[in-house]
């Protein structure tokens, strides 16, 4: 097929790069002669038919800055089927031969079923802080909300150890436990609490109170939203050990910022790589990094394959702060 024009999309959570990536897309599409539409608000304004024409200077100033120029959105109708035709409809109307998906594995899997329906080949480039897409080893803005919680974190750490105490922090992944094991590596966090790994309270209890015995000044626990309730186990420490414990949520505070080196030389390159398998006729496929080597991988895989946490570094975590 003779491509000519291609819209490009943000959808879920935002994440600090994706402006770099739409930046990337269109640019590079422009560069071959391609046409390029912009999306706005995610899924909810493609059903809508809100698309706009994207020129060389509509994405200047915008690779340093975090969110998303076209906005996003969690768009329940296109779960649905008649979502579905609405959206693939918009697309026939604005005549697009390809489409770039810049969101996570949820984004992904509305793009296939999209794909499905609308036969438009369609590439996603991973982009969330939760890193929690299969088929790559990071997305665009992980890297960024890692060094956003420990800029916080090493400031948290000057307090706790002047005040002896024990800090919960809790930072965000809905489901997955990436983040929060990123961030308790880097960080020397004493304990690491994700969704994946059972944990149990006395015995962390056990473990705070040895460190003290060793010298300990401070203990930081850093735990994914989804690893329990957060002042339920502060409150549990704090009766536990009776030392003073405090609790910090990071929450949105680590979506936004301007992204890191590594966010922004990810999404240039998997912006430009997707325009070109598009223009190689790709189908239905997303970008990945495995290694150094930036990759094409299977877009279905992204969201009905579940990535492994990395339990090497999470022993290697317990190791190490002790
Ligand atoms: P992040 O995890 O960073 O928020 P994500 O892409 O995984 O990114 P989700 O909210 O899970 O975020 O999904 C983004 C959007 O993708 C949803 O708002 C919805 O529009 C669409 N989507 C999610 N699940 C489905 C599904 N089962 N079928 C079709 N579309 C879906």
């Amino acid at each position: 097929m003779n491509m000519k024009r291609i819209a490009v999309i943000t959808a879920g959570g935002d994440a600090p790069g994706m402006n770099a990536a739409i930046r990337s897309v269109v640019r590079t599409a422009l560069f071959n002669g391609l046409e390029v539409m912009g999306v706005e608000r995610g899924y909810t304004g493609l059903i809508e038919g809100k698309m706009r024409s994207l020129d060389i200077r509509s994405v200047s100033g915008i690779i340093n800055r975090g969110g998303t120029m076209l906005r996003t959105a969690r768009c329940e109708e296109i779960k649905t089927n008649q979502g579905i035709q609405k959206a693939a409809r918009t697309l026939r109307t604005h005549k697009i031969d390809g489409f770039v998906v810049i969101g996570g594995d949820g984004s992904f899997r509305g793009a296939s079923e999209l794909y499905e329906v609308s036969h438009v080949p369609v590439i996603g480039v991973p982009a969330t802080i939760d890193n929690d897409v299969f088929g790559t080893d990071t997305t665009i803005g992980f890297d960024t909300a890692v060094n956003t919680a420990l800029f916080t974190i090493d400031r948290i750490r000057d307090t706790a150890t002047s005040h002896e105490r024990v800090f919960i922090v809790e930072v965000m992944g809905r489901k997955r436990g990436f983040l929060a094991l990123a961030v308790g590596f880097a960080e020397g966090a004493e304990f690491i609490l994700v969704p994946e790994i059972k944990f149990n309270l006395a015995s962390i209890c056990r473990k705070i109170k040895l460190g003290r015995k060793n010298g300990k000044t401070s203990e930081i626990v850093v735990m994914a939203e989804s690893a329990g309730d957060s002042s339920l186990i502060a409150e549990q420490i704090r009766k536990r050990t009776e030392y003073d414990v405090r609790l910090t949520v990071l929450g949105h505070a680590l979506r936004g910022g301007p992204p890191t080196a590594q966010s922004r030389i990810l999404a240039n390159q998997f912006g430009a790589l997707a325009v070109h398998f598009l223009l190689e006729g790709a189908e239905k496929s997303m970008i990945g990094i495995r290694g150094q080597e930036i990759v094409r991988a299977d877009l279905d895989d992204s969201w009905t394959r579940k990535k492994d946490l990395d339990m090497q570094i999470y022993r290697l975590a317990e190791i190490l702060s002790f």
